[in-house]
């Protein structure tokens, strides 16, 4: 098991479908990424800036009262909401910060939705003293005000996308066109496994700490792996950096959990592998949401981190293995677990991750008591609070 394949396939997915101008970016990006991956100096400066920097590792957290409420299971909790910044994203864009050292670039770019991947981003310029743009649809950068002042305050230079819809998938476009005419002293740092290759395969190696460390953890304080391991899937890393150091252990349940958002039927949703056929999106061939001809859909969710309309292509292979299950839960689902996760535990996790603990909640009650369940808690929700409160206004009766 050893994907992608030469050409950066998971089977018949990913691949590196771009303008002609991109692919010597690419071919460098490639090159280098693999020349130093291994090497011990970098390996060295990277594991150190996760220690000191983003504070890993993350805490595999036993929770006590869920695992009770919920029928007597383990329930251990990966803490990626402890990491610097609030989220994993930050374990992939110091890995590509250090490899746009390696490649003596001084600039970097980016794509931002929620801005959670900008703010991320823009730390890890601003640690290693680089330029950084970010690419943000007018329409997310109303909607996320205070990202837009953070990435501001940590130096970025935040630019509007007023073309298509307004939201990330323009902004990547926009992303793609900067780098294409800036790739001498440009890298593109892309925010998840998404993309032409190499992104998918090198952000899931940059994620992939968070399984390592979650199965050297279990291993310790259990003695045996996991029964069923949950992750939210937005593009897809958090969920494929905590299953891959698992994958070769058959017996383990992987189970990935996409936005329902308002429910499949009404079309309003973002579940990928629920109504998406195959298609191309951004430089990889992937399962997208799309109309018959081609048009990519408008996806909703209550957790913007989770609105892509395309999956990652790895995500696509492993869907056809069976070797992960894909599900979905509504928006209301994921806000219930929002607030029970904080009323049992004293965690408010991201809405993203609530997804995960959403689709634990009615996973619980067909599993056998003591069986052990590792669930990845993404990111905090200390960023959703006022939405949620917002939420909150809007639906008091007067
Ligand atoms: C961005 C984000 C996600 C979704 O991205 P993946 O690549 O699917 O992990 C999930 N959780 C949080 C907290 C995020 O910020």
């Amino acid at each position: 098991m050893l994907l992608p394949n030469k050409k950066g396939r998971f089977g018949p997915y990913g691949g590196r479908y771009v303008a002609e101008t991109l692919m010597p970016a690419l071919q460098e990006l490639e090159a280098v990424y693999q020349s130093v991956r291994r090497k011990p100096g970098f390996k060295k400066k990277l594991a150190d800036i996760l220690k000191h920097f983003v504070g890993r590792p993350t805490p595999l957290y036993f929770a006590p009262r869920l695992s009770e409420h919920l029928g007597g299971l383990k329930i251990y909790l990966k803490r990626e909401d402890l990491c610097h910044t609030g989220a994993h994203k930050i374990n992939n864009t110091l890995g590509q910060i250090l490899l746009t050292q390696e490649m003596g670039k001084k600039r970097v770019i980016a794509e931002t939705g929620a801005g959670q991947h900008g703010v991320a981003t823009a730390t890890a310029a601003a640690r290693f003293g680089m330029d950084c743009e970010v690419y943000m649809g007018t329409e997310d950068m109303k909607r996320q005000e205070l990202n837009v002042f953070r990435m501001r305050l940590l130096g970025a230079k935040v630019s509007g996308v007023d073309a298509g819809s307004k939201t990330l998938k323009d902004a990547i476009s926009e992303a793609l066109r900067d780098w294409t005419a800036n790739v001498r002293d440009t890298h593109y740092i892309l925010g998840s496994v998404l993309g032409p290759h190499p992104y998918p395969m090198m952000i899931r190696d940059f994620q992939s700490v968070i399984g390592q460390e979650a199965r050297q953890q279990i291993l310790r304080t259990e003695g045996r792996f996991p029964d069923v391991m949950i992750a939210c899937v937005g593009g897809g890393s958090n969920a494929i950096g905590l299953f891959t150091p698992f994958l070769s252990e058959s017996e383990i349940r992987m189970i990935g959990v996409e936005a329902g958002g308002l429910g499949i039927e009404t079309g309003k949703h973002a579940a990928r592998f629920a109504s998406g056929t195959l298609g191309v999106l951004h430089g990889t061939m992937t399962t997208l949401l799309q109309d018959a001809y081609g048009q990519i859909q408008n996806t909703h969710s209550v957790s913007a981190g989770l609105d892509y309309a395309a999956v990652g292509p790895e995500h696509s292979y492993y869907r056809d293995k069976q070797r992960i299950e894909y599900t979905s839960v509504t928006d209301d689902e994921a806000l219930s677990a929002f607030r029970l996760l904080a009323e049992m535990e004293g965690i408010l996790p991201a809405l993203e991750s609530s997804h995960a603990v959403a689709y634990l909640i009615k996973l619980a009650p067909s599993l056998p008591k003591g069986q052990i369940v590792i669930v990845n808690l993404s990111g905090r929700g200390d960023k959703d609070v006022a939405q949620l409160s917002r939420m909150e206004q809007q639906n008091e009766p007067d």
